[in-house]
């Protein structure tokens, strides 16, 4: 079995945001030279995620409001007693898990129709990475 590393960097704008990262992902499949297998997406980050989902930006306003309505920003987590106020961050990319593995066939990746990958930030406006891990043969 072959494998193919590489890490994608972020700094994003916003202290949230959605990130499409498909291309990027592509691009590491490619150059892997693997032609079936899997692809690991991994946040290495306990403040952001990776998800599939539909790159529309309707959508990714839902997600985002959703995301707020289920794990809210407020002062009063247990969390923020140890100085921190990224309580919220953390909450919202369990919601979002951290990770994706995909389908690697005939040297591509084997996305369905409308499935795109996404980084999603919940604590931005700093350095971040996600690796992306290519197996197979
Ligand atoms: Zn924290």
């Amino acid at each position: 079995m072959k494998f193919h590393t590489e890490y994608l960097q972020f700094y994003t704008d916003k202290h949230r945001a959605y990130v499409h990262i498909t291309p990027q992902v592509e691009a590491a499949v490619v150059k892997s030279g693997i032609k079936e297998g899997m692809v690991l997406v991994s946040a290495m980050h306990i403040t952001s995620g990776v998800y599939v989902n539909d790159n529309e930006d309707g959508l990714i306003h839902d997600i985002d409001e959703w995301l707020e309505k289920l794990a809210p920003f407020r002062k009063e987590y247990k969390h923020h007693e140890t100085g921190e106020d990224n309580g919220d961050s953390h909450l919202k990319a369990l919601l979002i898990h951290h990770e994706v593995i995909l389908p690697v066939t005939n040297g591509k990746l084997d996305l369905g129709t409308w499935q795109r990958v996404f980084y999603a930030e919940f604590d931005g406006q700093r350095n971040k990475r996600v690796i992306v891990k290519v197996m197979g043969e």
